[in-house]
């Protein structure tokens, strides 16, 4: 049996950490056994729907590197939900209802203050012919609910194990509204039987919906897919992430800005709530050779921005030169493999390397507190073109000459050279500086 799994984005908002992790699962698993990733364009709400919100997840995704195998919109499928509900009803199954809004409200408040679950009576099951007749002719719209059986739904989570939903203790879902718009609960199901979905792999805020939803599989004679719920992505602290988070700052779009790389953001997404350590890892199909479901544990994944900054800076630190040649070349910061090899253990965000080049290539302010001992060090760079070993030549040179060791030594040569206190290692830099802007900025010129 080939795998496929599919992720379901409503596009009414941008895609988010917490979207991002559920697809990058999906996506995990199924490759590593040669599988196919649908993306199922959850649009049945034509209202709140946009294109906008459609067009740039698809390009996060795609900057991610979660493409796609195949793609379908809910809203071109209308006529196959059309077909599916005309089989429930047929089957006694899906039910016309009338309360409005206020009814159902007050029926909730009665059971309430009596002590009896809030679940919805079943009155409109009773209704004759004629009430029916009656209240459509008093211009009601019905909504549609599905009967649950009232026993229990059970089923193997390949994350929680054993599922045991009792419907007994659930409302008949409306999956049909009063508009005729349909909910996403039956819309998801005959989709997930229709495209052949092996596995529904989803956060657990969908476990009970998978126990009404595995109902209407049954009720349509559709084969059931597997189901696997991970716990939740909550922020660091162990809180629930704000809607004013995820669309902001946690939104792909937003960490995109931030100058975040793609494999970072999946190698945290992808080891968070996990037994694994959170590490980097370099290319996207060693982190799906490395995913199982029995790593992820029951307890929620805490996506931690300052975790992400720490990745992002060991994933830079272990790139090479050739991969990203043509980013540093768009940053105007290309000084060749050596000065990649010399900066990017200095950097956390790529960005950053241009701060590097404009040190390499100058000018710069020197920073120098002893103008006599920097004036000696001038007298001291080696002659002609500097390379990997002047720098010990030169340094060794100014030890003989002025005594100086240690730090008192290296740091204010680091100043003069760069005009910081901190930065990559010298020798390579000094080589990269060349020996007339290091003598210049030894005498404090601005070269
Ligand atoms: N559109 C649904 C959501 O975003 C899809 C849930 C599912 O994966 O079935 O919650």
């Amino acid at each position: 049996m080939s795998v496929r799994v599919r992720i379901a984005p409503s596009p009414t908002g941008m895609l988010h950490v917490g979207n991002v992790r559920t697809a990058l699962m999906n996506w995990l698993f199924t490759k590593a056994q040669g599988g196919e990733f649908m993306l199922r364009i959850d649009d049945t709400d034509l209202e709140r729907s946009r294109q906008e919100f459609e067009d740039a997840q698809q390009e996060d995704l795609r900057w991610l590197g979660l493409t796609w195998d195949l793609k379908d919109w809910q809203s071109k499928r209308f006529a196959r939900y059309d077909a599916a509900r005309d089989l429930l009803i047929g089957k006694g199954l899906l039910y016309p209802c009338y309360e409005t809004e206020e009814e159902l409200e007050r029926k909730r408040r009665i059971a309430q203050a009596t002590n009896r679950p809030p679940i919805y009576d079943r009155a409109a099951l009773a209704l004759t012919d004629a009430e029916r007749a009656k209240l459509e002719a008093e211009g009601r719209k019905p909504h549609w609910r599905f009967k649950l059986s009232g026993g229990r739904v059970e089923w193997r989570d390949l994350i929680r194990g054993p599922q045991s939903i009792d419907t007994a203790s659930l409302s008949d879902p409306v999956l049909i509204r009063g508009d005729g718009l349909y909910l996403y609960t039956l819309p998801s199901v005959v989709d997930d039987a229709e495209f052949a979905i092996t596995h529904v792999i989803r956060g657990e805020d969908h476990v009970t919906n998978t126990g009404v939803q595995i109902e209407i599989f049954k009720a349509l004679g559709a084969k059931l897919p597997e189901f696997a719920h991970s716990p939740l992505t909550v922020a660091a602290t162990g809180e629930a992430l704000s809607k004013r988070d995820l669309e902001g700052p946690l939104s792909v779009h937003n960490l995109r800005k931030a100058g975040y790389e793609p494999l970072a953001i999946l190698s945290h997404l992808a080891k968070i709530g996990t037994s694994d350590p959170v590490e980097a890892r370099g290319d996207v199909m060693t982190i799906a050779r490395e995913f199982s479901f029995e790593k992820i544990g029951r307890a929620p994944a805490r996506f931690d921005l300052e975790e992400l900054e720490r990745v992002n800076a060991a994933l830079l630190h272990m790139t090479e030169y050739d991969a990203v040649q043509p980013r540093l070349a768009a940053l105007d910061a290309d000084l060749g493999p050596a000065f990649w090899a010399a900066v990017r253990p200095n950097l956390t965000f790529l960005s950053d390397v241009t701060a590097w080049a404009a040190i390499v290539r100058g000018p710069i302010a020197p920073k120098i507190e002893n103008a006599e001992f920097a004036a000696a060090a001038a007298g001291l760079v080696p002659e002609g073109t500097l390379d990997a070993q002047s720098w010990s030549a030169f340094v060794e040179a100014v030890k003989a000459k002025t005594g100086a060791k240690g730090k008192a030594l290296f740091m204010p040569l680091r100043q003069a050279l760069t005009g910081l206190d901190h930065g990559p290692e010298m020798g390579p830099l000094f080589a990269l500086i060349g020996r007339d802007k290091a003598i210049a900025r030894l005498r404090g010129e601005a070269a």
